[in-house]
């Protein structure tokens, strides 16, 4: 069956406002921001030079229901039409690369009011997660965990392709009870839909939309507290990194982030420029009720205490702006081709691993440090005996070069740092999956035909 005839019945199956196979449409769905990693910019430009800037994409079709979302799959089954979920396109691991012949399923229309139940908020796959966190804010609650890019990121979106974000250093990750249930809905030939709960998340979670499309997300509350933003300036890297430790560590303290930088990187974030005076920094959002004993830990450790502003309602740029994905964006003002890769420290000795780094590397490769309290990743990474982990992020300068992201990989091997490489398009490459065989068994009991965003597992019908 041609593509014409699969779009065709696509418009019976959904009407023909939700199908389109216009140009322009499709180049607008493919665009993601892969290019923060040199590796994926690169192999996509090679794609688009042999292919044109649709990348052979078939259409684009954008259900508005559950129901729509299910005869859409139908169709796709009955044609073997691979298929590419995409909610807002924010991702920057290269997740909405389809293969040529596929179809992108936009799913920003399938939105609506988040809803509160007792200390859940609900709501469907487009909805952004900032709407989550504004509902759950008008009754006093806030959500565990936040991507930085709440306001632009649908909700299934984050799910599928993100992992952590503020709220990480507190409660963990999505592995680890920030998600309590979802909607999917399977690539059968009379699709499913599966409510999923628990450890029955676990194939969903950061796959990249292989194992079910997600048409509902759910996740926790709890109550909101008074954040404010502050940036502490260390005389060096090694005590803002100890501070780091010290108010992750324990369980005490409440934050939304802490996260270390070195001396070099702080020119990059502007806006904080004339505060500084050249040494290490720590950006922070914390429970304002603890920020007096904080900033006498500060001092303790020869920190400057610089209060920024609340973390609502104010003023100047946000600190969520510069953390988490979004320090990728003020890091490549001041290193246009720096890569990035997440390396994982023992929790409690994170200065081993960096000063190692250091020494091997210098200049050319620049750290952040900050803490993720997440058993789940402790357990992936060989800290299992731990509750929280240092979750590293170097940029490597000069990372338009393979060889250099290469060099740091087998840097990091050689001293035992376990590396989450995001500049893979493969799940099975990234580091993050130790049980592929699960997620592969998972998907090819939704998705027998492999139409799910094939490519992304390899060997899909390996043994599980
Ligand atoms: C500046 C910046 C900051 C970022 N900050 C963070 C951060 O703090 N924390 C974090 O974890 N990530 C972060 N990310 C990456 C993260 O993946 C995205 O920001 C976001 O969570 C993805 O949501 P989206 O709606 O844009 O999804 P998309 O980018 O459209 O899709 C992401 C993946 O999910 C799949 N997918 C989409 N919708 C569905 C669905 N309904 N069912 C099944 N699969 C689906 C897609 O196929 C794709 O593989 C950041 C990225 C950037 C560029």
């Amino acid at each position: 069956m041609t593509a014409a005839r699969a779009l065709s019945d696509l418009r019976d199956a959904i009407g023909p406002d939700r199908v389109s196979d216009h140009p322009g449409d499709l180049a607008r769905v493919l665009r993601d921001n892969s290019w923060l990693s040199p590796v994926l910019s690169d192999l996509i430009e090679q794609r688009r030079s042999e292919e044109g800037d649709t990348l052979g994409l078939v259409g684009v079709a954008a259900p508005a229901t559950e129901e729509e979302v299910c005869r859409t799959l139908a169709v796709a089954v009955r044609h073997r039409l691979p298929l590419v979920p995409r909610g807002s396109g924010t991702s920057n691991f290269g997740l909405l690369t389809p293969p040529a012949g596929s179809l992108v399923l936009d799913l920003r229309r399938l939105k609506g009011e988040p809803t509160l139940d007792g200390e859940s908020v609900r709501a469907p796959a487009g909805t952004l997660q900032g709407a989550l966190e504004a509902a759950a804010s008008a009754a006093g609650r806030e959500l565990t965990l936040l991507t930085t890019t709440y306001a632009s990121a649908t909700v299934a979106g984050w799910v599928a392709g993100g992992h952590v974000g503020l709220g990480s250093s507190m409660y963990g990750s999505t592995w680890d009870g920030n998600v309590t249930s979802l909607r999917v809905v399977t690539a059968e030939p009379e699709p499913r839909v599966l409510e999923l709960t628990g450890d029955e998340l676990v194939p969903l979670i950061h796959t990249a939309g292989t194992a079910g499309v997600i048409t509902e997300v759910q996740m926790p509350t709890v109550r909101a507290r008074e954040w404010t933003e502050v940036v502490v300036e260390f005389p060096d890297f090694e005590a803002a990194v100890a501070f780091v430790r010290e108010s992750s560590v324990d369980p005490a303290w409440a934050h939304r982030v802490v996260t270390a930088q070195e001396p070099a990187l702080m020119p990059a974030f502007r806006p904080l420029a004339p505060l500084l005076s050249g040494g290490a920094g720590v950006l922070a959002i914390i429970d304002r009720a603890q920020s007096g004993a904080l900033a006498a830990m500060a001092r303790r450790l020869g920190g400057r205490w610089i209060d920024w502003q609340p973390w609502r309602g104010g003023t100047r740029p946000s600190l969520a702006s510069m953390v988490y994905g979004h320090r990728m964006l003020w890091v490549k003002k001041l290193h246009p081709a720096a890569a990035f890769l997440h390396l994982y420290f023992d929790p409690l000795e994170p200065e081993r691993a960096c000063a190692e780094l250091k020494r091997r590397f210098g200049e050319r490769v620049v750290l952040e440090v900050k803490y993720v309290r997440s058993p789940h990743l402790c357990r992936v990474f060989g800290f299992a005996s731990h509750q929280t982990i240092a979750a590293a992020v170097a940029a490597v300068v000069d990372g338009g070069d393979p060889g250099a992201i290469r060099e740091v990989l087998d840097a990091c091997a050689e001293i035992a740092v376990p590396v989450q490489n995001p500049h893979t398009g493969a799940l099975d490459d990234s580091g993050l999956f130790p049980d592929m065989a699960r997620i592969r068994a998972f998907a090819r009991a939704v998705d027998p035909f492999g139409i799910l965003n094939p490519g992304k597992i390899r060997e899909r019908s390996g043994a599980s």
